[in-house]
């Protein structure tokens, strides 16, 4: 049974970007949020900052009730700081923890318990309905908010995924193996795709764009015009 409840509220402003790890999400979502001045919520942070709380209790994220246990009495929450998203634990920023390999190898082991994604959906529907927000995860289009104005659904080869996130590994001063990254960002698609709970999925309704030969500024264009078309942004 599904903890999920059904969405309410207005989602006549929510820009909802969905895709697979490594498309740009996350970078064209925050400058597209600044571009058409709309609040940014990353909803991988906070599947991230789940999983981190999971780690340091020395649980095993395929332990579902265990893991839900935890899960339902953390405090998670998402602040914005100078354009940059803090991540707060129980209070601790733990901004960059979440970002570590051993938290990329285990979240989407905690992402697919049901109930760690009933208690993540509510609190995303919380923060973003009735407001401009642009929401980036991975069901965001198909059911956090499935009456989205725009869906969009990023898509890249895995190549041109794996590069990217080796780049952005490499800038963070993170150690980074190119074909580690390129099997890491396979597996994790292939878990996060074929879930039971909410798996990544285009919604029938979302704009599909494949970002692997175009710049970040070329995806922030047509992104751009998207909003500017559906919601009709006053700047
Ligand atoms: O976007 P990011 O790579 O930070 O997401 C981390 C993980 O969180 C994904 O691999 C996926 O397992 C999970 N996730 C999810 N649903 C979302 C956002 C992220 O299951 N809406």
């Amino acid at each position: 049974m599904s903890t999920v409840e059904e969405p309410t509220g207005d989602q006549t402003r929510v820009v909802a970007i969905d895709g697979p790890a490594g498309t740009g999400k996350s970078s064209v979502s925050r400058l597209l949020a600044d571009e058409v001045g709309a609040q940014y919520l990353d909803t991988g942070a906070m599947y991230r900052a789940a999983t981190l709380a999971v780690l340091r209790a020395g649980i095993a994220p395929n332990d579902a009730d265990a893991v839900a246990e935890l899960v339902s009495g953390l405090e998670i929450d998402l602040r914005d700081r100078d354009g940059d998203t803090v991540v707060l634990l129980d209070d601790e920023d733990v901004s960059q923890a979440i970002r570590g390999g051993d938290v990329t190898d285990a979240v989407s082991a905690v992402s697919a318990n049901p109930r760690v994604r009933g208690q993540m959906v509510d609190l995303q529907r919380r923060v973003a309905a009735d407001r401009l927000v642009v929401v980036e995860g991975r069901d965001i289009g198909t059911v956090v908010f499935p009456d989205a104005a725009l869906k969009v659904f990023l898509t890249a080869t895995p190549e041109a995924r794996a590069q990217r996130r080796h780049r952005q590994n490499l800038a963070a001063g993170r150690d980074s193996d190119l074909d580690e990254v390129l099997a890491s960002v396979n597996r994790r698609d292939h878990l996060d795709s074929t879930r039971a709970a909410s798996p990544l999925r285009k919604a029938d309704d979302a704009i599909e764009l494949d970002t692997s030969a175009l710049t970040l500024n070329e995806v922030l264009a047509a992104l751009t015009g998207m909003v500017e078309t559906r919601i009709g942004v006053d700047r």
